[in-house]
C-alpha cells in the first residue's frame, strides 16, 4: 500500500462532468447543455483578443487594474473591492481555500451548483446540504443548518440548474442572521439576465459578511476565455489576493473581458433575446405537457413525469441532434436543463419534445 495519499476529502470529490458537446456520427448538432450565449462573444472582444497576439511573450497584468476599472465603471462599484479569477470558479475556490478547512462546514442548497461541494471538500471542509422548497432556496433551512463550524454559505441567485431566485429582502434576512464567523457568497453567474438586479452589490457594500461572484462565461459569451470576478468587503478581497496566483488571467482573457463589459449594446441585445426566447420556449414546452419553473436565467428546467421519461426524452433528442443536460447529479432525475439558444434552436428543441410526447421514440 502506498503511503502517498492526498489530503482527507479529496477522494470524495466526483469528477466534474461538463455538458456534452458531441454526438457520435452526427453533424449539425445543437448544443444546449452548457448555458452558453448562442450569439457568441461581442465582436469587440474578438478584436481585442487579436490585438494581444503580438504580445504573447509578455506577462499579463498581475493586479488586473484595467479590467477592474472597467467593471467598476460599468457597474458603479469600487474597483478596490473587486478580484478577478479564472472564471468565477476560481473565485469560489479561493473563498474555500481561504475561509474553509478541516473541522469547518460549508453550506449549500439541495440543488445548488456542484462546485460548492467540490470546493468545500478540496479545502478539507465538510459540505452541508440543506433542503430547498419546491426547487427554491429556503432561507430558514439554511439558518437552521448554521453552527459554530459554519464558515461559508453559498447560494446562486438565480440558481443553476433550477433557474429560480429569491428576493433581496430574503437575502438580507439571511445575511443578517448568519453566525458572526460565516460569510455569505452570492453567486451571480446569471445576474445579468435579471432586469434591474445588481447581483447583491449594494448588500456587499452595506455589510461585512457578503461576497458576490460574477462571470463572463454566460451572458458575455466568454466561457472559453475563463474570466470571472468577485466583489466583497475590502478585508476579504485582501485575503483572497494572498491566495490568488499572481498571473492567473492571461493577456487574451483580460483583453476579451474588458472589451466585452464595455460593449453594453451587445449585453442589452443578448439579455432581450434571451428573455423573449425563454418565454417562448417555456410556453411551447407547457403546451406539450412539460412544465418549467419560471426561470430568471438563460436556461429552463423542463420537468417530466419521472426519471425514465426524462432519460428517454434526452435519448430521443440526441437522435435528433440536440444536446441538453440531464441533472440527476443535482437530485433532479426527472428534469432536463435546456439552454435558451437562438430562435431556430428553441423551435427545434420544442418541436422535438412535442414529437417525443406524442409518442416518438
Ligand atoms: C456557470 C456557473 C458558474 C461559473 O462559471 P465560470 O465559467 O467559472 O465563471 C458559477 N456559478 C454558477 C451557478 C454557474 O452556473
Amino acid at each position: 500500500m502506498s503511503r502517498i495519499e492526498p489530503q482527507p476529502g479529496i477522494m470524495q470529490i466526483a469528477l466534474y462532468e461538463g455538458g456534452k458537446s458531441r454526438i457520435e456520427g452526427m453533424s449539425n448538432v445543437v448544443k444546449l447543455s452548457s448555458n452558453e450565449n448562442p450569439f457568441g462573444p461581442s465582436p469587440a472582444a474578438q478584436e481585442a483578443v487579436k490585438r494581444t497576439l503580438h504580445e504573447m511573450h509578455r506577462y499579463p497584468s498581475t493586479d488586473h487594474a484595467e479590467l477592474r476599472a472597467a467593471i467598476a465603471d460599468v457597474h458603479g462599484l469600487d474597483a478596490d473591492r473587486i478580484i478577478c479569477g479564472v472564471g468565477s470558479d476560481e473565485v469560489l475556490a479561493m473563498l474555500c481555500h481561504a475561509y474553509a478547512g478541516p473541522e469547518t462546514e460549508v453550506i449549500h442548497t439541495e440543488h445548488g451548483f456542484a462546485l460548492y461541494r467540490i470546493g468545500a471538500l478540496a479545502a478539507g471542509a465538510k459540505p452541508i446540504e440543506v433542503p430547498e422548497r419546491e426547487r427554491v432556496t429556503d432561507v430558514d433551512s439554511i439558518l437552521a443548518a448554521c453552527t459554530d463550524a459554519t464558515r461559508l454559505v453559498f447560494i446562486a441567485n438565480p440558481n443553476n440548474p433550477t433557474g429560480t431566485m429569491i428576493g433581496m429582502a430574503e437575502i438580507e434576512r439571511l445575511a443578517e442572521n448568519l453566525p458572526e464567523q460565516a460569510l455569505l457568497v452570492l453567486d451571480g453567474a446569471y445576474a445579468e439576465y435579471v432586469d434591474s438586479y445588481d447581483g447583491g452589490a449594494r448588500l456587499v457594500e452595506a455589510r461585512e459578511n457578503v461576497v458576490m461572484t460574477r462571470t463572463f462565461s454566460k451572458l458575455y459569451g466568454l466561457g472559453g476565455m475563463r474570466v470571472g470576478w468577485g466583489y466583497g468587503p475590502k478585508a476579504v478581497i485582501d485575503v483572497l489576493n494572498r491566495v490568488r496566483g499572481p498571473f492567473n488571467l492571461s493577456l487574451a482573457a483580460l483583453a476579451a473581458a474588458e472589451a466585452a463589459i464595455r460593449d453594453t449594446a451587445y449585453v442589452e441585445k443578448s439579455r432581450g433575446e434571451n428573455a423573449r426566447l425563454r418565454t417562448w420556449l417555456s410556453g411551447a414546452l407547457a403546451e406539450h405537457g412539460v412544465p418549467c419553473d419560471t426561470s430568471m436565467a438563460n436556461f429552463v428546467l423542463a420537468r417530466f413525469a419521472d426519471a425514465d421519461e426524462a432519460g428517454a426524452c434526452d435519448a430521443y433528442l440526441q437522435t435528433q441532434g440536440l444536446i441538453v443536460r440531464r441533472v440527476t447529479g443535482y437530485k433532479l432525475p426527472n428534469a432536463l436543463r435546456i439552454t435558451v439558444g437562438d430562435e431556430p434552436s428553441c423551435r427545434r428543441v420544442a418541436h422535438c419534445i412535442g414529437q417525443f410526447k406524442a409518442g416518438a421514440r
